[in-house]
């Protein structure tokens, strides 16, 4: 419970933590007027404060020119209440409310400001327009359910602080104003008055000032940190979010990620969200793909898969043989006992076709091992056998094959185990599960060479004549099929480093004139140094059990990247826009 607010001339006690053992005290409360209700001569006034709610209760009689007042209150009206803490009367009790043994008996009521009636209900969490919530945010905040997930925030983060403080880590922030740092977006610019035709660049993240701290010598690091990527709004992306963002100096993988399991093991427990206890399993990254066909596995439910590529090869089936010629593979799951027609059967062709493939094929086991299938006929008994035994078929089990390139067959049976556990409810209700992704790639191919699949300060394993090959000493935090961090060990020697900015496709002048100040940083000792970045809105939305994190950042953007609250962006004045040296290429509308 909080510790009563200091007793001004507006209140001496939270609303909302009033209880039982209260009665019979006089108190002072404030707040908004959450409902208001005329009961034959008395009135009821539910005042909310971010406590909680309490009841007041406005007799004609006993409240004097309270009454008054109290007939004119509406909806959000702003009061500060004194009167004395009663039981209510047996049958007006309310279980539901933490107060709901008590009433406020009202001797004084003085109203501090009035309020128009708001463009939705804020005594109810039906569900409102969300552009209509961004725009009056100031109101959806007071509902309960952002309420309770800004209060959520705030229990995460400081749990975080409180877990990383107990283990040495030094709170530190680093420039918001800087120059661009690749972790794979769009920068945000912005232009320099002093020097015109100059940028700085919002920090995509804290990365090299990070790494710095660690050649810096202050050894373990943390912030809280903005970042901010100009990315194409793909669902549930912001434009800024947030991060646990930390470094470590002298350590290898298992330390960053045994600190990890301390730090978020804590915060499951603080967000009464239940995770088998550390250490959490790891994955590979090619076990992930051909198991769950995904680098971030939900592993929640079964549905795995498996490659069928040697048993079902050299059939009468064109469509496999075709493929498994150029290199591709066949791969199968077992979904198990589903009652599927034939059109939702294909349907599934349009989850296939999201992940870049073409066609899912189907087979029903029947009774006697054979199957039940348009490619059936294609398949000798023993292919047909074998298959079903590597899939672990009984009869009546639908089971869905895709032949196509090894990463497409991985993504469509990965999207369709998915959409399976969807439509069917496969996830058990309050089943969670942590995981860490390792052994990733180091590169992969891009149109123009190699790009880095983490980011490229990231330390390789491996040799750089193969480069294909090469794996590196990242690891993501995956929790119930969302990645919600990663990180990695970090390279610590200038020729690594310019290693691997040359199988990037980045010349000499190009890698010092971008990132000169990190090189000669790795001339003068760095450490041996690595850390990993938690994306906060992500956890905050899974501990609240929401799906969007809109919902648990108090002032969100839209998908389009608008903030209906301020109307951000906006054109600026030609003035400024002088000021900064800049002619626009484009009109207003
Ligand atoms: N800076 C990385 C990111 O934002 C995380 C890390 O490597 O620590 O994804």
């Amino acid at each position: 419970m909080r510790r009563p607010p200091r007793a001004n001339s507006l209140r001496d006690a939270w609303a909302g933590d009033l209880r039982g053992e209260d009665e019979g005290r006089t108190v002072r409360v404030a707040g908004w007027v959450h409902r208001r209700r005329d009961h034959g001569g008395l009135i009821f006034i539910d005042v909310r404060d971010r406590s909680g709610i309490l009841q007041l209760v406005v007799h004609p009689e006993t409240a004097g020119g309270a009454f008054a007042a109290a007939e004119r209150l509406r909806s959000e009206h702003v009061v500060s209440a004194t009167g004395q803490v009663v039981r209510r009367e047996e049958g007006n009790v309310n279980p539901n409310l933490p107060t709901g043994e008590i009433e406020l008996s009202v001797t004084g009521l003085d109203v501090l400001a009035g309020s128009e009636t708001p463009p939705f209900p804020i005594d109810e969490e039906a569900p409102v327009d969300e552009v209509l919530r961004l725009r009056y945010r100031w109101l959806d905040l007071r509902r309960q359910g952002m309420r309770d997930a800004m209060i959520l925030r705030h229990r995460v983060v400081q749990t975080m602080r409180t877990v990383l403080d107990e283990r040495d880590f030094l709170e530190l922030e680093t420039p918001i104003l800087t120059r661009s740092t690749p972790e794979g977006a769009r920068d945000f610019l912005v232009p320099s008055r002093l020097q015109p035709g100059s940028w700085y660049a919002l920090p995509q993240s804290p990365q090299l000032f990070k790494q710095l701290f660690m050649m810096g010598g202050l050894e373990r690091y943390y912030q809280i940190a903005r970042c901010f990527r100009d990315e194409d709004q793909r669902a549930d992306r912001q434009l800024e979010f947030t991060q646990l963002d930390l470094e470590m100096a002298f350590v290898e993988e298992d330390d960053v990620m045994a600190l990890m399991e301390a730090v978020m093991s804590a915060v499951f427990e603080a967000g009464g969200f239940p995770v088998p206890a550390p250490p959490w399993p790891r994955l590979s990254y090619d076990e992930a793909m051909l198991r769950f066909g995904s680098d971030r596995p939900d592993t929640r439910f079964g549905l795995e898969i498996r490659d069928l590529s040697d048993v079902l090869r050299g059939s009468e089936f064109r469509v496999f043989e075709n493929v498994l010629a150029d290199g591709g593979v066949v791969r199968g799951l077992n979904a198990g006992a589903r009652e599927m027609s034939r059109s939702e059967l294909d349907g599934l062709n349009e989850v296939v076709r999201r992940h870049g493939g073409t066609a899912v094929a189907w087979a029903v086991v029947e009774d006697g091992g054979g199957w039940r299938s348009p490619i059936a006929k294609f398949f000798s008994a023993e292919q047909v056998a074998a298959a079903t035994g590597a899939l672990q078929a009984r009869s009546g089990d639908l089971l869905l094959l895709v032949a196509d390139a090894p990463r497409i067959a991985a993504e469509a049976l990965g999207g369709l185990r998915l959409e399976l556990a969807r439509r069917f409810g496969l996830v058990d209700e309050g089943r969670h599960d942590a995981l860490w992704m390792v052994d990733f790639p180091m590169f992969e191919p891009t149109e123009e060479g190699w790009g880095a699949v983490h980011h490229p300060f990231t330390a390789p394993r491996g040799d750089f004549s193969d480069p294909g090959a090469m794996r590196s000493r990242g690891y993501d935090l995956v929790v119930d099929g969302w990645e919600i961090g990663g990180g990695s060990i970090r390279i610590n020697t200038p020729e690594v480093q310019e290693q691997v900015f040359k199988v990037l496709g980045m010349s000499e002048d190009e890698a010092q004139r971008r990132f000169g100040f990190l090189l000669d940083a790795l001339r003068y000792g760095a450490p041996p140094h690595g850390g990993i970045a938690m994306g906060l809105d992500r956890v905050v939305a899974l501990l609240a059990g929401r799906d969007s994190i809109r919902d648990v950042i108090a002032y969100p953007k839209t998908a389009s990247g608008a903030d209906p609250l301020t109307g951000a962006p906006a054109p600026v004045d030609d003035r400024q826009l002088r000021e900064l040296g800049i002619r626009l290429l484009v009109e207003h509308g």
